[in-house]
């Protein structure tokens, strides 16, 4: 059967097969500290499990309209207000089944063969398949380890084209770990006004961010900045809820009508059960966040002074998310060969940097237990003194 090329063209995720690797071994019985995870170790909240099993047990099983049920929307609202200081209306709401498919709406409703999409470097990894599906072409700029892995008013500049149509802005950062602060993404932001170039603000992180940081939201900085935002977020990080499925943007009306359209003909609605969950987190207790995200600040804490002490590896000190991208470009190994050689003869797992546009990196998540952290820190600290 002949494929399409939007499907030969895109790159299987480096990550899962790093993952299927280590549950191999690990199935074979060798001890594996895993440092790839991309999601929380931590379960869902009780509260938010329980409003699922009630909404399942009363029947609440049917489709919903497609861009989520109004409460929700109303709660979404209501959060966007009072965590963020942006003004959306419930109909400026789309809820969709998972941060990711909202990336994938946004893109999608926006870009089109000819557009050019400016992707800072080191990036998810999603975002660039998500703009060949489209049929638009990222553009990559590489962000600079000395300016803490955040991309600059001036590299903006000069990778902007008569084509360019968006910009994607993902703060806290995965992989780097970057909190961009209120002046930095105004800089961009202004330039990006300026040019009338879209702004994808991909926020799912924003819950976790340590030390002086503080998350800012793009389109809160003004009507200009308002006008070509598009604010994602949603519920697999702030409340462990990734099987969920459940995420959410917001953006200028006629863009979230046209993401309603679209998501009405592909998916219809997200999880209806699951929709209640999502209001629960939201209308619920936020100390479980407060206490997953303090959780996280100790790992991450550790993982910091450990690096300090390893030579000819350098790191940014993470401000947000929960990874540690490391450089080990002194060590003299593709990152993918680094990766390889460190399970084999370590049993570490990392996600080696070519995954997210950067070879002299690997990326550590420390979304494991202080144990796994420990112990994997002192594999890794002996590996890297073989090379
Ligand atoms: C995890 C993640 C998402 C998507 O999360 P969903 O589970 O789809 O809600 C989006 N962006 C980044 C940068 C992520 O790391």
């Amino acid at each position: 059967m002949q494929l399409s090329s939007r499907a030969t063209s895109l790159t299987p995720s480096l990550s899962l097969s790093i993952d299927s690797k280590a549950k191999a071994m690990k199935s074979e019985g060798i001890d594996v500290c895993t440092f790839a995870a991309g999601e929380p170790d931590f379960d869902t909240p009780e509260h938010i499990k329980a409003a699922a099993i009630a909404a399942l047990e009363s029947g609440f099983t049917k489709y919903t309209p497609s861009s989520g049920i109004p409460e929700l929307r109303q709660a979404i609202s209501e959060k966007l207000h009072r965590d963020n200081g942006i003004n959306y209306k419930p109909n400026q709401i789309v809820v969709s089944t998972g941060a990711k498919h909202s990336c994938y709406n946004a893109i999608l409703a926006t870009c089109q063969p000819g557009d050019e999409v400016i992707i800072p470097s080191p990036y998810w990894l999603s975002y660039p398949e998500m703009v060949r599906l489209a049929g638009a072409e990222p553009v990559f700029v590489q962000t600079k380890e000395e300016n803490a892995w955040k991309l600059t008013r001036e590299e903006f500049e000069n990778a902007m084209t008569p084509r360019t149509k968006m910009i994607i802005i993902n703060s806290p950062n995965n992989p780097t770990g970057a909190v961009y602060t209120r002046g930095e993404l105004e800089a961009l932001g202004a330039v990006a006004a300026e040019e009338e170039i879209l702004i994808l603000a991909d926020e799912i992180y924003e819950k976790l961010v340590y030390d002086e940081n503080v998350h800012v939201s793009m389109a809160s900085l003004g009507q200009e900045y308002y006008d070509l935002t598009i604010t994602v977020n949603g519920f697999s990080k702030a409340y462990a809820m990734t099987g969920w499925r459940l995420g959410y943007l917001a953006a200028p009306e006629p863009v979230a009508k046209a993401i309603d359209s679209i998501q009405s003909h592909v998916t219809s609605n997200p999880c209806s059960f699951a929709q209640k969950g999502g209001l629960a987190a939201l209308q619920g207790d936020q100390q479980t966040v407060i206490d997953m995200r303090d959780e996280f600040d100790m790992r991450r804490q550790y993982m910091v002074e450990r690096f300090s002490k390893i030579q000819n590896v350098s790191i940014v000190r993470p401000g947000g998310a929960f990874y540690v991208l490391a450089n080990i470009s002194k060590l003299g190994l593709t990152s993918q060969n680094f990766a390889d050689r460190l399970l084999s003869k370590a049993n570490v797992t990392v996600v080696p940097g070519i995954a997210f546009g950067d070879d002299r990196t690997i990326r550590f998540s420390y979304a494991t237990s202080l144990d796994v952290i420990k112990k994997g820190m002192d594999r890794f600290e002996d590996f890297c003194r073989t090379l």
